[in-house]
């Protein structure tokens, strides 16, 4: 047999090693940031057009390059920050490898222009496909600056691959908040299609942390500092009642790269146990200092996952930090204690009506009417349950105005539902057919036993068929807001918001793009009581993040669900009779009335049999 192995050329080479490198047009700000920042630079700006899908350029004022520096950046391996296998356990700078620039000038059409302060003149290259196509001298301001022209043009699978301009810009920005954030001293811009998206003057980490989230963020900090042999942890941490329903605002970095670390994590939102409602998130904006040789930055090829020699103690030693930022603030339960068991009076202010406590109380309930007390007592609670009643009725039919589910407030509908006893709308008492337990489940008799249903879970059904209905049909099921509520989310969930607006349109939330991160929401979907819109849409957001990765479903099918998971009633939520009544006809008007969407049992049955069982 004749030989079949060959060396692939060096443009294919490049290709294939660009692929782990270059994965968007984020990777290359981001590569082409990091050059920057490491070549000492104190101003940088990034220009994007298209999402950078056309155009991405790069310019500092950092050290520059020589003639023949300009050349060889563009080799594979070719980099000044390492020179022997040992310097890889002492890495301060951000890149090392060497491979962006050969990986970028593989798949795009680069210009350099660079100029180190001590030459006259600089150098001017283009490359494309790995190939140099032109080099002249020139003069140039120094510092260097980068331009990529139409990212994946040799390679049209992987451009077929990238996202919507909304999608892969929302990328560049987290790539340069990731950036921004680690270097407050070094003044940052990014320009999108001639708009200014960031303009981030040098200062502190504070001053650049509101520069990025607005201002409001500056009062919702506490300081977090510690040091030991191991680690030195600096940075901040968001106040309890600032945390959201988002993630987002989490971010770790070790000697100035961002790293995710999920267990590290673990250990901040630990040392907020208890004091944050479930599913809310802190933000945090933490900054570990170790000695590069006790650190792994090589596991992944993006180098956001870095492994730490003694990982347990730093865990222990940011759990204990964070706790003692939290504490010192006087924020943590722990210091509460001396309040347990003291009742809070209000402070009543000038001018404040005074409103007398509201009974609730079921007048009309008498535990012995079924034995037949005394005619005449009976009369009366009769008659005076009827007019309780009529007066309910009243309320009630001028609040019904919207079909569905109108989920009320429970002091609205409290009344109603005490010891599981309602009135018909004849007047006459009934054994009720729903009973809640716990703002939890919803219970009702069946033929073969008790029915047992999750009162949450079943309304995500519910909502999520008639999502996927909605969209389907391109209608609009909305009911306008009282006061359009005007939401300041972070901008990567602002992007991603108004990047939905049609779509979430459709399924009743209106809202509109008003700047500045803020979007105004006009509307909410049409069969739900949402009280607080904010953290609805937080959730939604979230939820629809989750959802991300998960490339089997579509967009429709993460919407439906996202929506559903965001707007349904939550645990602990009172409904009243009529309320449970038609979740259960509503839920059974579903394709699959049995599991949620991601698949969570929504019913059981308690058997009778098991019933006579027990009590046999
Ligand atoms: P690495 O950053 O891993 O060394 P790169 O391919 O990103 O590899 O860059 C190769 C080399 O080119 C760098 O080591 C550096 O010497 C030089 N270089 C790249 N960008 C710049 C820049 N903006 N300013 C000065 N030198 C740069
Ligand atoms: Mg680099």
């Amino acid at each position: 047999m004749s030989d079949i192995i060959q060396l692939l050329p060096d443009a294919v080479a490049n290709q294939i090693a660009a692929g782990e490198v270059i994965q968007r047009p984020a990777s290359v700000v981001k590569e082409l940031v990091e050059n920057a920042i490491d070549a000492g630079s104190s101003s940088i700006t990034v220009r994007v057009k298209d999402a950078g899908k056309t155009y991405i350029q790069v310019v500092d004022n950092g050290r520059g390059m020589s003639e023949n520096d300009a050349r060889l950046c563009f080799e594979r391996h070719a980099t000044s920050k390492i020179s022997e296998a040992n310097d890889l356990f002492a890495i301060r700078t951000m890149g090392f490898r060497g491979e962006a620039l050969a990986s970028i000038a593989a798949i795009a059409e680069v210009t350099l222009k660079s100029r180190s302060s001590d030459n006259e003149l600089g150098t001017i290259i283009r490359i494309s496909g790995s190939k140099i196509e032109a080099q002249e001298k020139d003069s140039i301001p120094a510092g260097t600056n980068i331009t990529v022209r139409n990212l994946f043009y040799n390679v049209p699978a992987r451009r077929k691959f990238l996202k919507t301009d909304q999608t892969e810009l929302r990328h560049i920005i987290t790539e340069f908040n990731h950036t921004a954030l680690a270097y407050p001293d070094i003044e940052f811009q990014l320009i999108h299609n001639s708009t200014q998206v960031f303009n981030l003057a040098a200062g502190n980490l504070k001053t650049r942390i509101a520069g990025i989230f607005g201002k409001q963020i500056q009062q919702n900090l506490i300081n977090l500092e510690t040091e030991t042999s191991i680690v030195k942890i600096t940075g901040f941490i968001g106040k309890p009642e600032y945390a959201k329903k988002t993630y987002g605002e989490q971010f770790l970095f070790v000697n100035h790269r961002f790293m995710r670390h999920p267990w590290f994590h673990k250990a901040v939102m630990k040392a907020y146990e208890q004091i944050l409602p479930a599913d809310h998130f802190p933000s945090y904006f933490l900054f570990f200092e170790t000695d590069p040789s006790t650190i792994d930055i090589n596991i992944h090829p993006t180098k956001t996952e870095i492994k730490f020699e003694d990982e347990r103690s730093v865990w222990q030693i940011l759990l204990a930090a964070t706790r003692e930022a939290i504490g010192k603030h006087n924020l943590s339960p722990s210091l509460d204690f001396s309040k347990e068991g003291i009742i809070d009076i209000p402070v009543l202010k000038k001018d404040q009506d005074i409103t007398l406590p509201r009974e609730n109380i079921n007048r009309s309930f008498n535990p012995f009417e079924n034995e037949g007390n005394t005619q005449y007592s009976g009369a009366i609670q009769r008659r005076e349950a009827h007019r309780d009643w009529e007066k309910l009725y009243e309320r009630k039919s001028n609040d019904d105005l919207t079909p569905g589910l109108g989920f009320r407030d429970p002091d609205e509908t409290g009344q109603q539902q005490e010891n599981g006893i309602r009135q018909e709308d004849n007047g006459i008492r009934q054994e009720a057919r729903y009973l809640q337990m716990k703002g939890k489940y919803v219970l009702t008799p069946v033929k073969s036993g008790l029915m047992v249903i999750d009162q949450r879970r079943a309304h995500i059904r519910i909502l999520y068929e008639q999502n996927l209905a909605t969209l389907q049909k391109d209608s609009v099921n909305a009911q306008n807001t009282l006061f359009p509520e005007t939401i300041e989310l972070n901008t990567s969930d602002y992007k991603l918001c108004l990047e939905l607006v049609d779509e979430i349109g459709k399924l009743g939330f209106e809202i509109r793009d008003f700047g500045h991160n803020c979007v105004i929401v006009h509307s909410i979907p049409a069969n739900t009581a949402i009280h607080d819109i904010k953290s609805v849409i937080e959730t939604l957001l979230e939820q629809y993040k989750n959802y991300a990765s998960e490339l089997k479903l579509d967009q429709h099918e993460k919407l439906a669900r996202s929506t559903a998971i965001a707007a349904a009633i939550r645990y602990g939520k009172q409904l009243s009779i009529k309320e449970m009544q038609e979740l259960v006809d509503q839920l059974f008007a579903c394709s699959n009335p049995n599991t949620t969407p991601g698949g969570k049992a929504i019913l059981n049955i308690v058997k009778l049999e098991d019933f006579e069982k027990h009590l046999a």
